[in-house]
């Protein structure tokens, strides 16, 4: 049977894509490694011997894009599907050395909260904060638009065009800009300050505010302005609502289904074959995968200014994750649901000096068994030094709870009561992350957003460069997040839905 559409990956963006399509009335077959659909913004289920059982988050915890207007809520719309989700107020705390800081999305509330948390500079880090919020509007109003970003035929700049308004144009002269760059214009030294905007954009852009790029920093240090919220359930109920709706609207959904290699026949791809030897065939192939792995499943058919572009990327990060299972008492009364902890102001962040920690909702009583909370704790790593320990058993095996320890130290910050009260202990390495999401050394969260890989340099859904092959997910624009893999899905589902998938 030929397919309009076969997309690799039931990620959130590959998962997107094929649900706009199918609701469009196009044939779409869905390919998916894992059991369940999310990839890194999934959920697993541990059962215990009495029945009851814990929901953990694998990756992604804490969502945006579900406020009127934003991605999510637009698939929502257009398939009129439902998420359940909480909006969060306070979005975060950030646990910083000597002092905590609450990451308010009110306006009024996070103003008089950072006035209050960083003094010594505050009428300059005023200016700084209005900037910044000013870009980030001009940027959501943008993003509203789903322009045809990075554009990379002359048609997508004709229909780009209409977007860039006079306030759109006096970004320009910040595309080169680094975050650091705008601190500086405002003499900003204060550390502490410092350190709580390097890891805010740790967790949103991949890189400190030395190499973070001044407009996509902006809009990522407004995230919380624009609203997070929880998704009950667990991070699993976006991705299980969206597997819904692409069935009713009569997509084929095929789990356990890895696919090997890409099919490119005449330098187009025409089909996939999966690792059971079967091959597939479709008019158009979507991956839904990052573009490491869209180089691995092109094989020699990958074009060698892809391969080139991919090589000159600067090292991207893994992840090491804790999960817990924790009685409520660890838990101090009225905490937020998200922190962030930075250990050291003198370590550069990541590698456990920086790490977020997830608590859901009391009121979510299907996360975890009774008089229980399941939390996710993460920080970034480099994932050589895992696949090289991963050659030994004992070594691996040592490097990991050595690392646990380290993140169980750094969450005491928050939960001072924390280890006596662990139920339930498990932790993942890239080398997991690669195991159960297929990506390539478990690299994820995508490119640093560096003013040479952000924006208008960012790669987009054409980026393999191999005709009939489109790429969605968070190796391209605008980067990482679940909100940030629709967007990119629903600009690659404009373009086959003009196309009529030929
Ligand atoms: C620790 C961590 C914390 C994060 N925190 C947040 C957060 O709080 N909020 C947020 O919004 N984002 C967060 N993110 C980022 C977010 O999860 C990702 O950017 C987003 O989910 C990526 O979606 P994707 O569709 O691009 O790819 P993926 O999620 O990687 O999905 C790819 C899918 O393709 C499947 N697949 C791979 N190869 C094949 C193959 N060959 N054949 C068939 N199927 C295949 C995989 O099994 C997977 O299901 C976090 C990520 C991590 C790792």
């Amino acid at each position: 049977m030929s397919y309009d559409l076969i997309v690799i990956g039931a990620g959130i963006g590959g998962l997107t894509t094929a649900a706009l399509l199918a609701h469009a009335g196009r044939r779409v077959l869905l390919l998916e490694a894992h059991i369940e659909p999310g990839g890194c913004a999934s959920s697993y289920q541990r059962k215990r011997p009495d029945g009851s059982h814990y929901v953990f988050d694998v990756g992604a915890t804490l969502f945006g894009g579900f406020q009127p207007g934003g991605a999510h809520d637009w698939v929502a719309k257009h398939l009129n599907l439902r998420f359940p989700v909480v909006r969060l107020e306070p979005a975060m705390q950030v646990w910083l050395p000597d002092r905590v800081v609450t990451r308010y999305g009110e306006h009024d509330a996070w103003q008089e909260e950072r006035r209050r948390a960083f003094p010594s500079q505050a009428a300059a880090a005023e200016r700084f904060w209005h900037n910044q919020e000013t870009l980030a509007d001009w940027g959501w109003q943008f993003a509203h638009h789903f322009p045809p970003m990075p554009p990379e035929t002359p048609s997508d700049l004709i229909e780009l065009l209409p977007a860039l308004r006079p306030e759109l144009i006096a970004m320009l002269p910040h595309l080169e800009r680094t975050v650091a760059h705008e601190l500086r214009r405002h003499r900003l030294t204060d550390r502490a300050l410092r350190s709580f905007i390097d890891a805010q954009l740790l967790i949103s852009a991949q890189v400190p505010a030395s190499a973070a790029a001044w407009i996509f920093g902006s809009v990522a240090l407004d995230l919380a302005r624009q609203g997070v919220f929880y998704v009950e359930g667990g991070a699993w109920t976006i991705a299980r609502t969206l597997a819904d709706g692409f069935i009713r609207d009569g997509g084929e959904l095929r789990y356990r289904t890895r696919v090997a290699q890409i099919l490119v026949e005449r330098g187009r791809a025409v089909g996939v074959r999966l690792e059971s030897g079967e091959e597939l065939r479709a008019k158009q192939i979507v991956a839904g995968v990052s573009v490491w792995d869209v180089a691995r499943l092109l094989g020699p058919h990958a074009p060698h200014s892809f391969q080139q572009r991919i090589a000159s990327i600067p090292e991207a990060w893994g992840a090491f994750t804790l999960y817990l299972g924790v009685d409520e008492a660890a838990i101090p009364a009225g905490l937020p649901e998200h922190h962030q902890v930075i250990h050291s102001y003198d370590t550069p962040l990541g590698e456990g000096n920086s790490i977020f920690i997830s608590l859901h909702p009391r009121e979510d009583t299907s996360r975890a068994p009774a008089g229980q909370r399941a939390i996710t704790i993460s920080t970034h790593t480099r994932v050589g030094p895992w696949w090289q320990a991963h050659t030994e058993r004992s070594v691996y095996d040592a490097r990991k709870a050595e690392w646990a320890e380290h993140m169980l130290n750094a969450a005491e910050v928050v939960l001072p009561n924390l280890r006596p009260h662990i139920r339930y202990q498990q932790s993942g390495t890239p080398v997991s992350f690669a195991r159960y999401t297929g990506r390539e050394q478990g690299l994820v969260g995508g490119l640093g957003q560096r003013p040479a890989q952000s924006g208008f340099l960012s790669m987009g859904p054409r980026a393999s460069g191999v005709a009939g092959l489109w790429v969605v997910g968070d190796s391209i624009f605008p980067g990482q997040s679940s909100a940030a893999v629709t967007q990119g899905a629903i600009r690659v589902y404009r373009l086959l839905r003009r196309r009529g998938v030929s």
